[in-house]
């Protein structure tokens, strides 16, 4: 545990508090990224350590709040064909599709399991040749090279009754999204360690060129997102746009290469939908050509499949960062995590979560978030 226990220490975080809070001179607001550090931050109470004018805007980095209806919807009617042994991870299964959610089917009958991998699914398509086997590929790209990988071995193997729902997204194309809406108020980003532990951070200088904003690759402890803010804070300070690793006991700038490797043997790059937010261009992974024999879309025909998102969640604004959680009308009301409206308060990662396991329960109104460009 120490070394959990070496970036919890309240005293340091007291001591970070305080520079950051000596350094804002005026207001700034900074998106982190992922919704393992929002989750982090407002279990905390780190955004509560902040001085008023720095706002932390909670971002798009939550893989089960972003796969969009219309997948749900798909992973619906797969579940629910005759034969099918569908998987997926268990914050899925409570995401509502248009009409009802993957438990809904599941109690109608279908053979719907909870997996911890891929490869498990792998293994009961090996163990079950006359049944079909599903996976629910969903994710950034920390969840996408075990995927990849699963589809590569089940090609090794020889199966016939092993394919995959594909929903992958990437991180810095909703990033650049964000940065060119007329709407954006983000100033500095903190950047998703774990996606970078993948991918590095070659990627991120243009994109801090082009819209000058700091990138800080941050980790998941207290003290790592209080020394990622601090960073963020010094450039927006000093009128810089650097990227900063804060994160190189588990960051590099090439990422790891072996993984990045096996993505790009199995995926390519397309455009994706994002749910509450629509397409970003050469946002996703599809399966590449060589393994579209294990694509669950093409295999059970659901490509056509109409879906619509309840007009009373709001979770696209949180999203992108322009709307809080508590902000929203339904939360907390009609929208608790025991009856969730939307996926961002369904899933572990989830800002909507975040804000009702957490306490803040208060729901403020629904003006915008106030500070200024
Ligand atoms: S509180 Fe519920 S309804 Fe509102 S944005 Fe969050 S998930 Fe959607």
């Amino acid at each position: 545990m120490k070394y959990l226990t070496e970036f919890r220490d309240g005293e340091l975080a007291q001591k970070l508090a305080a520079e950051i809070r000596a350094a804002v001179t005026r207001p700034w607001a900074i998106m982190e990224v992922c919704g393992g550090q929002t989750h982090a931050i407002i279990r905390h109470g780190l955004d509560q350590l902040l001085p008023p004018e720095l706002e932390l805007v909670h971002g798009p980095g939550c893989p089960v709040c972003v796969t969009p209806v219309a997948a749900i919807d798909r992973a619906l009617a797969v579940a629910a064909a005759p034969g099918v042994i569908f998987c997926s991870f268990g914050d899925m299964l409570r995401v509502p599709g248009t009409r009802e959610d993957l438990f809904a089917v599941k109690g109608r009958g279908a053979d719907v399991r909870v997996v911890y991998s891929p490869l498990d699914a792998v293994r009961l398509a090996k163990g079950n040749p006359a049944r079909q086997v599903v996976f629910f590929a969903i994710g950034f790209e920390t969840t996408a090279p075990a995927n990849a990988l699963a589809v590569h071995q089940a090609a090794q193997l020889g199966l016939a009754n092993f394919s995959v729902l594909v929903s992958h997204v990437l991180v810095p194309p909703a990033m650049e999204a964000i940065l060119s809406s007329p709407a954006n108020r983000v100033r500095a980003f903190l950047a998703a360690g774990h996606v970078c532990s993948v991918m590095g951070y070659h990627q991120y200088p243009p994109l801090a060129e082009r819209y000058r904003v700091p990138i800080v690759v941050t980790g998941f402890e207290p003290l790592d997102l209080l020394d990622g803010i601090r960073r963020a804070v010094r450039q927006l300070e000093a009128g810089t746009h650097a990227v900063e690793n804060a994160y190189p006991r588990v960051v590099t700038f090439d990422g790891n290469r072996a993984a990045q490797a096996m993505l790009a043997e199995v995926f390519e790059v397309c455009d994706r939908d994002w749910r509450g937010i629509g397409t970003i261009p050469n946002s996703g992974w599809r399966l590449r050509g060589g393994y579209r024999r294990f694509d669950a879309e093409e295999r059970f025909a659901v490509g056509d499949i109409r879906s619509a998102e309840s007009p009373h969640c709001r979770s696209g604004e949180v999203l992108r960062g322009t709307l809080k959680p508590n902000q929203c009308p339904a939360f907390g009301t009609t929208c608790t995590p025991r009856t969730p409206l939307g996926a961002t308060m369904v899933s572990g990662e989830g800002a909507c979560a975040a804000y009702f396991n957490y306490g803040r329960l208060t729901a403020v109104g629904t003006e915008r978030a106030t500070c200024p460009t």
